[in-house]
């Protein structure tokens, strides 16, 4: 992936599941290009191409997508930098499994082969929690302070993940502390099995709905936050660091229609839709400041941009991992998503 720009988009493709095999009898029709960074998907009426920082087909494995995303990013949040990861995509794309892997999943008892499936956000935290090991090794001076927090943003409302009583969260912006969230529960942990737990502890507390696609469906954002704050004694004097990392499960990108919804569903898809839209005004915003041009970034227009507003942009590292499938009964919201994508970066 190119080094030097600090927003990227990625793309991962899952495997079709056995059904959608069936279904599909071999003609899919979606074609990934891995040598050009492109997908080409044939729309009926002409063949488009879509080229991004990064495509993962349906063969990448979660190391290999960690290397390439997650590492990078935890790796300069380690430095000082904030980092954002945010997956994207239609229910059932795969957005938790890249974010987290299987459903089932318990690391902490799981055998070698269901633990090389883990996600990006706990090969993440392991990487962070080693670092700080050797980090600490290797110089007698260094202190860290590791903290973490877990929510959703649930129809434009803030839900603690921690704490589940606690809901409606207000967001409050500060010019010391900058934009924080009033009353939400930040635990501080000391490895990477506590920091574990209580990521468990709050994806069971996650609000779900069911829809007629996928009984499973999440409809509301989570957001699961680490702050690595740290200091150094260099020649009398402390050396102080702070960031933010950021793991976004996004709700499900697909349009209402699709799903039947009425009432409280067709309420929810139309927040979705807005948080999901003003998400991407705000990325290409971002990309068009880093190149120079001058534009105003409208945070304010939804929770989780505003939330999110001191760690996007600036020298904060952002990926969006648009997931797709490439099942032909996708299609539709698979075109929305690359498109998406697309948009995101364009400039
Ligand atoms: P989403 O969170 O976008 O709704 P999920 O992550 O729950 O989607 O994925 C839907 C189904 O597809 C799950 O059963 C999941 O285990 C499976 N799946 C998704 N991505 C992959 C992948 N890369 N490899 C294997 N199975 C996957
Ligand atoms: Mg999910």
């Amino acid at each position: 992936m190119p080094e030097n720009d600090n927003v990227k988009v990625a793309i991962r493709v899952r495997p079709l599941s056995n059904k959608e095999k069936a279904e599909c009898l071999g003609k899919q029709c979606i074609q990934v290009d891995l040598s050009m960074s492109s997908i080409s998907i044939d729309t009926k009426s002409s063949i488009k191409t879509f080229t991004y920082d990064f495509i993962g087909d349906q063969d990448i494995t979660q190391e290999e997508l960690f290397e390439v995303i997650g590492q990078p990013i935890a790796s300069s949040c380690l430095a000082g930098y904030n980092g954002t990861i945010f997956a994207y995509g239609q229910t059932g794309s795969g957005k938790t499994h890249t974010i987290l892997g299987p459903s089932s999943l318990n690391l902490l008892s799981a055998n070698i082969n269901d633990y090389n499936l883990r996600g990006l956000l706990p090969r993440a935290l392991e990487f962070i929690f080693n670092s700080v090991k050797k980090e600490i090794k290797r110089c007698s001076g260094v202190e860290f302070l590791l903290k973490c927090s877990f929510l959703e943003i649930y129809n434009e409302q803030i839900n603690d993940l921690l704490l589940p009583e606690q809901r409606g969260l207000q967001i409050r912006e500060d010019i010391k502390k900058g934009v924080y969230i009033e009353g939400l529960q930040i635990e501080t942990v000391l490895s990477f099995e506590e920091t574990y737990e209580l990521l468990n502890t709050g994806i069971k507390n996650r609000h779900v709905g069911a829809t007629s696609m996928n009984k499973e469906s999440s409809r509301s954002h989570s957001v699961f936050t680490l702050a690595i704050e740290s200091k150094e004694k260099k020649d009398d004097l402390w050396n102080f660091r702070s960031s933010l990392f950021h793991v976004i499960d996004l709700a499900g990108s697909e349009r209402q229609k699709s799903t039947e919804a009425r009432g409280e569903r067709l309420k929810e898809a139309s927040m979705i839709n807005k948080s999901l839209s003003t998400l991407g005004n705000v990325i290409n915003s971002l990309v068009d400041i880093s190149e120079g041009k001058n534009r105003h970034v409208h945070y304010r227009d939804s929770k989780l941009t505003f939330l999110l507003k001191d760690s996007l942009g600036g020298n904060s590292k952002t990926c969006i991992i648009a997931n797709i499938s490439a099942a032909s009964t996708c299609f539709g919201e698979t075109l929305s998503t690359l498109r998406f994508a697309e948009r995101a970066k364009l400039v």
